[in-house]
């Protein structure tokens, strides 16, 4: 399997033919500023997919993964992987039998065939180390790092900023890897005091937390700049986990799988929904990819909270990034996006995989303008992909968490809310509709109280973390700061 740029660079001129795996895994963007995608998506016969019905998650995520992974050998990725998907990183306190499904669906409301009804259900995605679903390709993503460095002989200096999710899933993740050192940025004083434990708590020799006085925007800034500095940067071997990362979509890919067979596992539903909410278009661009695998997804439902760029792309055809300013803070954090950097990725499929035309788009949005696809052919062909969209608000999400409670006895966290309540509203008959659920509730306790009047329950194993002894260094929004302090910590 080979990789391209959505821009159309393809590796060298000694070869036209693309990276593999290995060599795109440890960058970013490709050197034309587009993303990497595979050359061709691999098929999956029905005969396939029957195959893996009843795999474990790791043998799953091998049959998947090893479509993509062609330069790890067999035996080393299997090994990988059934380190990596284990009941005890992803048990949250639960009975081993539950955690290991790894991924469990819970049904809301079961199917019954006689009133053509498709049922409702939660694709559990949650219960990793961090609490959230970005630990499901994060957790893959460290065992991987570790693998292909020791193979090549190098380290990885990862620097990143974050507002709470991404930063805590890539610690955790990368915590006592070898070869790998991790320099996260977080603003200080800014995030929640369960955000704060979740890194600051962390007291291996490879994890160092920035905590600079002043907002997420200025972290993510003085990322920037020091990436930007390519002395620096080739020096201290500077890397990146952003969620442009190909690995973090593919390993994304392998739960719509387990969600369609765990839905369809005794029932004659032919197709599956999902409903996704979404922020950078990572998770649910790994549901396009398997859907374009052919798994049977019938809807692909984006939700957006009022950050609703892309709910507007798919209503409208006209895509247009909002400045930071226009950008609101809202109870569903981790989905106020004002661009969604992983977008170009399907855009490049809905325009026939036109490098030349991605290019021009990306001209427009790169330069703060917008693109308008409507009235063209491709915008046209947009239910060819199964997309279907809407939007959810602080008013629904309360509403969602309340109902959801009542009806079904299930503590939901406010993302979740998000994706329940647009995909209740895009429901087909006969069709199960999945929800994933991307975080567990007791992360924004605060909108929960508010919610339901009560805080959601802690498992064991993250009670009273905030009382735990931290180590975070304080500094100024500083370029120079940041850098003198990796320095000191490489040397
Ligand atoms: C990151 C995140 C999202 C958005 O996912 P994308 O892949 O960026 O679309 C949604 N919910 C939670 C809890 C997240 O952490």
């Amino acid at each position: 399997m080979r990789y391209i740029s959505t821009r159309g660079y393809t590796a060298s001129s000694l070869s036209s033919s693309g990276h593999t795996f290995t060599e795109i895994l440890l960058g970013g963007l490709a050197p034309d500023g587009g993303l990497y995608l595979p050359e061709t998506y691999p098929q999956v016969s029905r005969d396939e997919l029957e195959q893996w019905r009843y795999l474990s998650y790791a043998e799953l995520a091998y049959a998947v993964l090893s479509r993509f992974i062609d330069d790890i050998p067999a035996a080393d990725l299997q090994a990988l992987l059934a380190r990596t998907y284990t009941a005890g990183v992803y048990c949250n306190g639960r009975s081993s039998a539950q955690a290991s499904e790894i991924t469990p669906l819970r049904w809301l409301e079961r199917p019954d065939s006689a009133r053509a009804e498709g049922g409702l259900a939660i694709l559990e995605l949650s219960n990793g180390p961090t609490l959230a679903f970005k630990d499901m390709a994060m957790q893959l993503l460290g065992n991987l790092f570790e693998y292909v460095l020791a193979r090549q002989g190098e380290e990885i200096n990862i620097l990143g900023a974050t507002s709470g999710d991404t930063g805590s899933s890539a610690e955790h993740a990368m915590r006592g890897k070898k070869g790998i050192q991790v320099f996260m940025l977080s603003p200080h004083e800014r995030m929640s005091a369960f955000q704060r434990a979740q890194m600051y708590s962390l007291h291996d020799a490879n994890i160092h937390n920035l905590a600079v006085r002043g907002m997420f925007d200025d972290a993510q800034d003085i990322v920037k700049a020091v990436s930007n500095d390519h002395a620096f940067k080739a020096k201290y071997k500077i890397g990146a986990v952003n969620s442009i990362n190909w690995a973090r979509v593919a390993a994304q890919i392998v739960y719509y799988f387990k969600g369609y067979f765990a839905a369809t596992t005794g029932s004659n539903a032919r197709q599956v929904a999902f409903a996704v909410p979404s922020g950078n278009f990572g998770n649910i661009c790994a549901g396009h990819i398997a859907r374009m695998m052919g798994l049977p997804i019938g809807r692909l439902v984006l939700a957006t909270n009022e950050n609703d760029v892309l709910d507007e792309f798919f209503r409208t055809g006209v895509y247009r990034p909002r400045a930071a300013a226009e950008t609101c803070a809202t109870s569903s954090p981790s989905m106020d996006i004002s661009k969604a950097s992983n977008f170009e990725r399907f855009v490049f499929d809905l325009v026939g995989r036109n490098p030349a035309m991605v290019r021009q788009l990306w001209l427009e949005i790169d330069a703060g303008r917008s693109f308008d696809l409507s009235g063209t052919s491709f915008f046209a062909r947009l239910p060819e992909f199964g997309f279907v969209s809407g939007k959810s608000t602080h008013a629904d999400r309360l509403a969602t968490i309340r109902r959801t409670f009542e009806k079904y006895g299930l503590m939901i966290d406010t993302h979740t809310a998000d994706g329940l309540k647009v995909g209740s509203e895009l429901r087909t008959p006969g069709m199960p509709m999945i929800v994933l659920e991307t975080a567990l509730p007791v992360k924004f306790e605060e909108t929960m109280v508010e919610a339901l009047g009560r805080k959601p329950e802690r498992p064991a194993s993250l009670q009273g973390i905030e009382n735990l002894p931290q180590r975070v260094a304080v500094m100024d929004v500083s370029v120079e700061a940041v850098k003198r302090f990796i320095e000191q910590h490489l040397s």
